[in-house]
């Protein structure tokens, strides 16, 4: 290591010192290593230059200091005025540290809601005509004049109390940096570093999956996320069971060494009352999206459960509550038990051939899909399309409510295939095009690394769990 060199040659210096020897110049940089090295000389002193190492306080560094001793030790004490030598090599080095730290100290301003740049300017006492010349320089400066609450300013003073650097997070990944040189302010782009740091992390499910998220170290924000890879083929409101599980292999980004933020998910298995999905992210021309380990889409042509589970999962327990109202006659759709105003979503993209209010299904939406497929969704609060219009799948199409029919708030959910009811959570919808070839060759290399990772994961997972612990999920 880079240090210990340093250290070593910081200690065989000061004893050519002390022995008199004048060796070439050197500039001891790190006060605490110079403050060492005179500790060791101190006991190697004392020790009447016996030919053992002394009691280091480091001991990583015990051998080669030991080396450094077999061809160094002095033989007799230093002249005292080679000793006061290496005080004033200590100070000196001890006075640069300070100055050192003072230029990495950042006095930090936080911006307060409606304040200005100016009025930032104005509080600490920095010149306004210095702040126009700032502004004016580029771009980014201009930028200042739009600063968001919450952002930080560093400022660092001059000797006389006036600006001499500045910094702002202009982004994500970089710092704006003025300089107060003698000519006037001068801005530059600081990047900051953004590292991808990859996590993994296991769960199973006791009451809720934003729980067992949370057991496992993951932000609500990340157990969305997951949901949203596997929400075409699990219904997260109706089908999550106590004793389902997850794996993932996933991002923490950690900038200047913080962590950030949530990066996104690389690989993940969902096992569902013990069947199996498994996703894999692949980036293609800056675009990511997640397949199958053989390449087809995660993505289907419709959602699984057209609402945002969110809404309803997050209190879900499934031992004490069933989302499904009682069935007091023949029914012929799904009901999801959601709170008002919960958003309903397109479940496929289509044309809307129905968007109306009636006193049996309240404010109701049908949507004509391809391949005859028709959905339908009752009993909102308030609709968001008009008839004849086109909607994407995901689209927000109205709110859950409990207008018409309905004893309270729920959606209706209905699916038919050539004018017959289906069930939407087990009617085989149509499988996604896989990748071509080409893509495929480049999907399974970004692929195989995640997916090994996956594998360890659940391995490692499934060897601790042997030997009869109640929680292990089958697989059959
Ligand atoms: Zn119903």
């Amino acid at each position: 290591m880079k240090n210990r060199t340093l250290l070593n040659k910081a200690f065989v210096d000061i004893i050519d010192r002390a022995r008199g020897i004048h060796p070439s110049k050197f500039r001891i940089t790190r006060a605490r290593v110079a403050a060492f090295a005179v500790t060791l000389i101190a006991v190697g002193l004392a020790l009447g230059g016996r030919q053992e190492a002394p009691p280091a306080e480091n001991t990583t560094t015990t051998a080669e200091l030991t080396q450094s001793l077999d061809i160094a030790l002095p033989s007799r004490e230093p002249a005292p005025a080679a000793r006061a030598e290496v005080e004033a090599l200590v100070a000196k080095a001890e006075e640069e540290d300070a100055v050192a730290t003072a230029l990495n100290t950042w006095e930090e301003v936080a911006v307060g809601n409606g304040q200005t740049l100016d009025g930032i300017f104005r509080e600490q006492g920095y010149s306004i005509p210095l702040l126009h010349q700032i502004l004016a320089l580029n771009g980014d400066t201009k930028r200042l004049t739009k600063i968001r609450p919450g952002d930080v300013f560093g400022f660092q003073r001059d000797a006389d109390g006036g600006l001499a650097r500045m910094r702002y997070p202009i982004d994500e990944d970089a710092y704006l940096l003025v300089d107060i040189g003698e000519d006037g302010p001068r801005a530059d782009r600081l990047a900051r570093q953004l590292n991808h740091e990859v996590q993994e992390a296991e769960g199973t499910i006791e009451s809720s999956l934003f729980l067992a998220g949370k057991a496992a170290g993951l932000s609500d924000n990340m157990v969305m996320k997951l949901a949203e890879i596997f929400g075409w083929d699990i219904d997260f409101i109706l089908d999550i069971r106590a004793g389902d599980r997850f794996f993932m292999v996933y991002e923490k980004v950690y900038r200047d060494g913080e962590y950030l933020r949530d990066g996104d998910i690389l690989a993940a298995t969902f096992v569902n009352q013990g069947e199996r999905f498994e996703a894999v992210r692949y980036v293609e021309d800056g675009d990511s999206e997640y397949y199958t380990p053989e390449g087809r889409p995660m993505r289907k042509a419709f959602l699984r459960a057209p609402l945002n589970f969110s809404y309803i999962s997050s209190n879900f327990n499934p031992k004490r509550f069933h989302p499904i109202l009682k069935r007091v006659k023949a029914h012929n759709g799904i009901d999801y038990r959601a709170p008002t105003g919960t958003p309903v979503y397109a479940a496929g993209a289509g044309k809307v051939v129905r968007s109306d209010y009636n006193r049996f299904n309240g404010h109701h939406v049908f949507i004509q899909h391809s391949g005859s497929i028709v959905t339908k969704y009752l009993h909102f609060t308030k609709r968001a399309v008009n008839n004849g219009q086109r909607v994407k799948q995901g689209q927000v199409i109205g709110y859950v409510g409990s207008t018409g029919m309905s004893q309270a708030p729920h959606l209706h959910y209905e699916f038919l295939v050539n004018g017959v009811h289906r069930n939407p959570r087990t009617v085989p919808l149509p499988k996604a095009e896989p990748l071509d070839e080409q893509q495929l060759i480049a999907f399974q290399a970004q692929a195989a690394p995640y997916l090994n990772q996956l594998s360890r994961l659940e391995s490692a997972s499934m060897y601790a769990h042997r030997g009869g612990d109640a929680e292990m999920v089958s697989g059959e």
